[in-house]
């Protein structure tokens, strides 16, 4: 059965919630604050979360934001507050759907069942990336040329994954960024051209080839 993770502070309604959702069949886990919820929520293993809005610690939007670096887990945000604002941003940051409270449980279950349709109708994750002869297995976290191995660094890998999954897009250096350093990195702005540079001198280098090519003031891009 899907297992959801119901991120709330407010305990009695988080355990109202679950119980209705193990009546429904569901595996339920529970967080009452939001690096509790954070922290559960990037250990994977969820078919969708409940998220709270205002929760203490850090708030509902704030989990949202870290989360989706890592786990693309279908997510409900929940609030009290029936503002436009926290809509806009909270869908803006990869929720599914919004419910404001109070809610009628039925409505939160019908969109619970529509949620987890439509990440079920997504196409299965790529597993494995390629573009000519290099091939990547995301899994088992190996890069290979022609089926000889090139070791990467977790970042480089990262950056290399992020254009495969692009090939033929071309991605800015504010994208690639965000995507393998997150929105909150404060290094150096010129980071992506270095770990362009380390991808180029492992690859390109190596088996002349020109893999990823810089698209004069836009990007880069990996294409086929
Ligand atoms: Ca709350």
């Amino acid at each position: 059965m899907p297992k959801i993770l119901i991120v709330e502070d407010e305990e009695k309604l988080a355990r109202f919630v679950e119980l209705e959702l193990v009546h429904e069949g569901y595996e339920v886990d529970k967080a009452f604050d939001g690096r509790d919820g954070l922290e559960k929520l990037e250990s994977g293993g969820y078919d969708l979360a409940l998220l709270d809005i205002m929760l203490p610690g850090l708030n509902g939007l704030e989990v949202l934001r870290r989360a989706r670096r890592t786990v693309d887990t279908p997510v409900i945000m929940l609030t009290a507050r029936d503002s436009v604002m926290d809509k806009v941003t909270g869908l803006d940051m990869g929720a599914e759907d919004y419910m404001t409270k109070p809610f009628e449980i039925e409505e939160l279950l019908a969109r619970i069942r529509a949620a987890l349709r439509t990440a079920e109708r997504r196409a299965p994750e790529v597993k494995v990336l390629s573009s000519g002869p290099l091939v990547m297995d995301v899994d088992r976290h190996t890069v290979q040329w022609d089926g000889q191995a090139i070791e990467l660094t977790q970042r480089e890998f990262e950056l290399l994954r992020v254009l495969l999954e692009n090939k033929g897009i071309v991605l800015s250096r504010s994208t690639l960024m965000e995507r393998v350093w997150g929105y909150d990195y404060m290094g150096e702005t010129n980071i992506v051209d270095v770990y362009v540079r380390y991808l180029r001198g492992k690859i390109d280098d190596v088996y002349g080839v020109k893999l990823v090519q810089t698209v004069r003031g836009v990007g880069y891009v990996i294409r086929e």
